[in-house]
Parts: C-alpha cells; structure tokens; sequence
C-alpha cells in the first residue's frame, strides 16, 4: 500500500504512527515474499519458523493500522 504523498496528515503523531505502517508493510511484504521464494527449499522446523515471522509481521501491520484508527477517534485528527 502507498501512503506517502497520498495522504496529509493533520499532526506529527499520525504522521509517525503511519510511517510505523509503511514500515510495519515493507517489513511484512519482505517476510511473505522470503517464504514465497523459499517454498520447497526449507525444512519443516525452518519453513515453520519463516512462516510465524511472517504471521508475526502480518500481525504488527494491523497493529500499526490500529493505533492510526485509535489515534485518529481520539485525536480527531
Ligand atoms: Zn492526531
């Protein structure tokens, strides 16, 4: 997803908070296409590891996503 440019936010915190998502986003587009690309090559215990960072970073994106949400309701921003 694209947030820069497309978005102005109001304050310095929503700002950081989404700079939090887009990281949060590269981080978890690099882990799923890690285990894209490593389908096949790995052992079970490592494919299981790969996969729950994977799950993990999938995790941290919608947190991310959710203290924009939370700040914005609160902040009215
Ligand atoms: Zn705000």
């Amino acid at each position: 997803m694209h947030i820069s440019g497309s978005i102005t936010p109001a304050c310095e915190e929503k700002v950081r908070l989404l700079r939090r998502c887009a990281v949060a986003e590269a981080k978890c587009g690099y882990a799923i296409q890690n285990l894209t690309w490593r389908i096949g090559t790995l052992r079970a215990p490592n494919y299981a590891e790969l996969q729950d960072l994977a799950e993990a970073a999938k995790k941290l994106v919608e947190d991310a996503w959710e203290a924009v949400e939370r700040h914005t309701s609160e902040h009215g921003c």
